[in-house]
């Protein structure tokens, strides 16, 4: 019997522990995106090489821009019912387990694997392999992948690739290290079907979204001299432009994009719920702020959920942010 360990462990433990159990369930934390879901459908394609039960749990929907995702269509919100007693949940990109939601069964951390590169990475399961220099989770992936041995294809390649694109912002964060190059020439080689990633996930909009960033760019405040700048979307803002939650995601880099602003701060109140994406351009650590606020994330991209009105909302991260040197 193997000790639960609350470090990072190896990628030989790891294996091992993927090689004992017969069935997993690889879990993607909610609004799930390209890092999430292309990490959890690269192992799942390896262990079902390797013969193993693979199913997938996604609490939300998968977005409209990575339903071309190879297994997209097994993700669900609904386990089945006769899950061994050795199921393996494997939490993919996600620094707490909470952060799938609220549709698990109940676990205890013998059954919960930790794959990840966020800081602060509450180290929640029997084995966490939290690597956080890595630029995606799918690149953590990878070290596993090597270790089992599995030989890769162009589905495998195009997941781990997707990870890479959409945790660089199509390779150009900071985080597009040379070893993250060398790995997506490696995936490219593969099979893996950059074309493809860069249509879906970066290239095509919809109009409504497109109108959406308009309005958001119609309420962009600037403060701090022109360092911080911020904005808000909310159901009104939706209903005007027949836009989505979806429809949002990226729009916080036009933000950060603008020229003098070091850190930027999407609020996003939707249906009952406001979310904040911070950004940051390195000088303030976003992941630090956003932890103040119950958050978490990266130095420079993090996020959180907060409880209250949009003014408080705009009070409260505004104070963090300065807290961490704004
Ligand atoms: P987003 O702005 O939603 O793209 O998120 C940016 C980063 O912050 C990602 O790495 C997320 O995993 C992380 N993040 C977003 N929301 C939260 C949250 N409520 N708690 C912890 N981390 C978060
Ligand atoms: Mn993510
Ligand atoms: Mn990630």
């Amino acid at each position: 019997m193997i000790e639960s360990q609350a470090r990072i462990s190896s990628a030989r433990e790891v294996a091992d522990e993927l090689r004992r159990r017969s069935c997993f369930v690889m879990v993607s934390h909610v609004k799930p995106d390209g890092d999430t879901l292309g990490a959890g459908f690269a192992l799942g394609l390896a262990l079902k090489r390797l013969g193993k039960r693979v199913l997938y749990f996604a609490e939300d929907a998968i977005p409209r821009n990575l339903r071309f995702l190879p297994e997209a269509q097994y993700a669900s919100r609904q386990l089945p019912s006769d899950l061994p007693a050795d199921t393996l949940f494997v939490f993919c990109d996600m620094s707490d387990w909470r952060r799938a939601g609220d549709g698990l069964p109940a676990l205890t951390r013998e059954n919960m694997l930790d794959i990840d590169h966020h800081l602060g990475n509450a180290l929640f399961g029997k084995f966490n392999f939290v690597l956080e220099t890595e630029c995606s989770t799918g690149s953590v992936v990878m070290h596993l992948l090597r270790e089992l041995g599995v030989p890769l294809d162009a589905s495998i390649a195009t997941c781990i690739l997707t990870t890479i694109m959409t945790d660089t912002g199509g390779f150009m964060h900071s985080n597009t290290t040379a070893d993250a190059l060398d790995l997506s020439a490696q995936l490219i080689r593969l099979g893996a079907d950059k074309e493809k990633i860069t249509e879906e996930v970066f290239l095509r909009k919809r109009v409504a979204a497109t109108k959406l960033l308009g309005r958001i760019i119609d309420e962009m405040t600037l403060k701090h001299g022109g360092s911080y700048c911020y904005s808000y979307v909310d159901d009104a803002m939706l209903a005007q432009t027949g836009a989505d939650g979806e429809d949002t995601e990226d729009f916080v880099n036009v933000l950060l994009g603008q020229e003098g602003v070091n850190v930027a701060a999407l609020f996003k109140a939707i249906d009952g719920e406001l979310r904040v994406s911070l950004r940051s351009n390195g000088g303030v650590n976003v992941q630090a702020a956003a932890a103040r606020l119950g958050g978490g994330g990266h130095f420079r991209a993090s996020g959180l959920t907060f409880k209250g009105t949009l003014p408080n909302a705009f009070e409260s991260v505004e104070q963090a942010l300065i807290a961490e040197g704004l």
